[in-house]
């Protein structure tokens, strides 16, 4: 099998095949302790990068995606180092327990939402060296109405009457097991869904097909059955992909309208496209779909490295010359950019004050619970 290993084994100074059963095991040790190390190192940095904005310059509009993205961590190793990164900037003595092994990333994850500067200490101490479970036990029993909100208790009833429902209209959850969440883009939420809650799925099946798997609320199911009946000349057999597929094509168009300007029938432009009404900020309809159109829906910032921004969610429509300075809203001066972007370049085009590290720290922890929340979807707790 050792010829099927790859060049980095072969560079290694000493293989492993090559070691004894107890420098083997040494070895394993200490690379252990190493990569403990490395992530607290990491982390620390991690802060400061995102205290820096630096992503901002990279092309990315959050930490979330330039650690995703440009580290190529995958979306959970992102999310379990950014909580991490973001109980370090508070509480930094969790890099020593990090760096120690006292403390695992997943630890931390649970931890992090309950630390305050009055109980850091003694809830750090009382997490050292405990697994997973164990620490999850912990903050249940110190803080038992936060893991408890009333919803849940409510939550079984409604989950069953929907299954029950289900069985008889081709309604509801899909038979799979119950699998942890991702969102569109795989990110896990921020905040860890309620232990009896069934976990939101969306898991691509294969290409271009995914499983899409949540929990309806009563409403939603009524209005789903509604919906099945309206469409039984379309849709005979009431499919649900495709019910969603025709209720959430009739939302984007209709958000895009609303956003965008976007339109089938765009009224010819009185004054022409590049000629906007006198002196307004306002940006004409025109403007907005021909920009909208133009920047394929996506931030258009361009990275220091040339890496353009992913972010399709959050778009603003930014003044290239800042309408401050006289830019006018025409269509060469206006760009679509994710709001992250946007505010990054007003403060460099008007030198605002940087927003302090806790500001910045609440806004892109909202952003992202934003986009979880907009997609849909829960994760289950802890992983
Ligand atoms: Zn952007």
């Amino acid at each position: 099998m050792h010829e099927e290993i790859g060049s980095y084994l072969e560079n290694m100074k000493t293989s492993p095949a090559r070691l004894t059963d107890e420098a083997l095991l040494a070895e394993v040790k200490r690379l252990a302790q190493c990569e403990r190390e490395t992530t607290a190192t990491l982390i620390a940095h991690l802060v400061e990068v995102e205290a820096r904005e630096l992503f901002h310059a990279e092309g990315c509009s959050s930490m979330f995606k330039y650690c995703s993205e440009v580290l190529h961590f995958s979306e959970h190793a992102t999310y379990l180092r950014l909580r991490a990164a973001r109980a370090a900037r508070r509480h930094p003595r969790i890099l020593d327990e990090l760096a120690s092994g006292a403390l695992n990333l997943s630890s931390i994850e649970i931890l992090e939402p309950h630390l305050t500067s009055e109980n850091y200490g003694e809830l750090l101490g009382a997490s050292r060296h405990k697994s997973k479970r164990e620490v999850e036990k912990l903050v249940r029993s110190r803080f038992p109405q936060e893991d408890v909100p009333t919803v849940v208790r409510k939550l079984p009833e409604k989950v069953m009457a929907l299954e029950a429902a289900a069985a008889d209209a081709s309604v509801g959850p899909t038979a799979a097991p119950v699998q942890p969440a991702c969102t569109s883009e795989g990110k896990p939420t921020l905040i860890a869904a309620p232990p009896v809650r069934r976990p939101s799925v969306i898991a691509p099946l294969a290409t271009e097909r995914y499983k899409v798997q949540f929990t309806a609320s009563e409403a939603l199911h009524d209005k789903l059955r509604r919906a099945q009946d309206l469409l039984r000349h379309r849709i005979p057999d009431g499919d649900v992909a495709q019910v969603f597929e025709l209720a959430v094509t009739l939302l984007v168009e209709k958000l895009e309208k609303q956003k965008f300007a976007a339109t089938d029938r765009p009224r010819a432009a009185r004054e022409g496209l590049n000629s906007p009404r006198a002196g307004g900020r306002t940006i004409p309809a025109e403007v907005k779909r021909a920009v909208w159109k133009r920047d394929g829906s996506q931030c258009t910032f361009i990275g220091k490295s040339g890496r353009r921004c992913t972010e399709t969610g959050f778009l603003e429509f930014h003044h290239v010359d800042a309408f401050g300075h006289g830019g006018k809203a025409m269509i060469e001066n206006i760009a679509l950019r994710c709001r992250s972007h946007n505010q990054y370049e007003s403060r460099i085009e008007f030198g605002m004050h940087q927003e302090d590290r806790g500001q910045i720290e609440f806004r892109l922890y909202e952003e992202e619970r934003a986009r979880t929340k907009a997609a849909g979807v829960n994760r289950t707790p802890g992983g």
